[in-house]
């Protein structure tokens, strides 16, 4: 027994010394983000994971809206579009209504907000029980069953439970699941995907967010721009968690991608492939000057031309330039 399990660990360890040298170490690669690096996928500038964690122990940001502001505004510039928006419509209450956190903000303008944004939802809603008169007798059954509960939760206005987008998504999902016809499953999917999410529409972000505590609305303005470690392999797809297999994105984009391949991240974002190579651009100008490593750019240009079905074909060429 002693004896294999001796073999054992022999063979393991000549199987570690055939894997690839690791480019760059977390700390190393964590060490980027000093350097206003823009998202691989969405190319917004990111925000250094150590300075969001620095922020959410601030009490400046439980206060009134004022002092929140105060300790934001450096990073106004990386905000996202909607928390950008958000964070506007924060300043100009705060000189209207100067006692008043965040939350106490939010909740004023939280029904006309819900009004817009259900307005948004019904359409989409109406578009996809239309489908009820194409789709076989028991997914219709079901589709039906679905869009009178989702009706119920969005027209009464104290609901047991808010909406949840992923979760309507999903259950969606699962109704036409066997659906022969792929084109009209896609079509619904498409149409549902619509459905707006709190990063991309104000009405949505105010009523996500009007009933959490003042800190946690600061927060989840700046929250989408903090930089990520994206598996370009997804875990789940036994991906490794080193540099092999890191980029560097949004969390944002990270979350938005879930475990689906990259040439449907692409799809979503048409500017990817370029917003890669704007990343590339800058780490190499980062590696002339010592702080990111060639075999880290090497390696991601070599997975990320495979991962992408060849889509995204980044041009490295200047890393050999001096
Ligand atoms: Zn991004």
């Amino acid at each position: 027994m002693v004896r294999m399990e001796k073999k054992l660990k022999k063979t393991k360890k000549t199987f570690e010394n055939e894997l690839p040298q690791i480019p760059l170490t977390r700390k190393e690669l964590k060490n980027l983000f000093n350097y206003r690096i823009p998202c691989l996928c969405c190319g917004k500038e990111m925000l250094h994971p150590d300075i969001y964690m620095y922020l959410s122990g601030r009490k400046e940001l439980c206060q009134k809206a004022s002092e929140a502001i105060k300790l934001l505004e450096p990073f106004e510039n990386i905000m996202h579009p909607v928390e950008r928006q958000v964070f506007n419509m924060f300043k100009t209450m705060s000189t209207k209504y100067p006692d008043k956190n965040f939350q106490e903000l939010l909740l004023m303008k939280k029904d006309i907000h819900e009004l817009a944004l259900v307005k948004i939802q019904s359409s989409i809603f109406n578009k996809i029980s239309f489908y009820r008169r194409i789709l076989p007798k028991k997914m219709a059954r079901q589709l039906r069953k679905l869009m009178i509960k989702t009706n119920d939760i969005i027209f009464d206005p104290e609901p047991h439970k808010p909406f949840s987008r992923r979760i309507f998504v999903h259950k969606l999902k699962n109704i036409i699941r066997n659906l022969e016809n792929k084109s009209i499953k896609e079509e619904i999917i498409k149409i549902a995907r619509r459905l707006p999410r709190s990063s991309d529409e104000v009405c949505a972000f105010v009523v996500k967010n009007a009933r959490k505590r003042p800190e946690i609305i600061a927060l989840n303005l700046i929250h989408p721009s903090v930089g990520t470690f994206e598996h370009l392999t997804p875990k789940c797809m036994h991906g490794l968690s080193n540099s092999l297999n890191f980029a560097l994105e949004c969390t944002y984009c990270n979350n938005s991608r879930h475990h689906y391949p990259i040439p449907i991240q692409i799809e979503e974002n048409p500017y990817m492939p370029k917003n890669a190579q704007i990343q590339a651009d800058k780490l190499i100008s980062l590696c002339k000057k010592g702080i990111c490593n060639k075999e880290y750019i090497e390696n991601l240009r070599e997975v990320l031309y495979w991962l992408s079905d060849r889509y995204i074909d980044l041009d490295i060429s200047q890393l050999y330039f001096t």
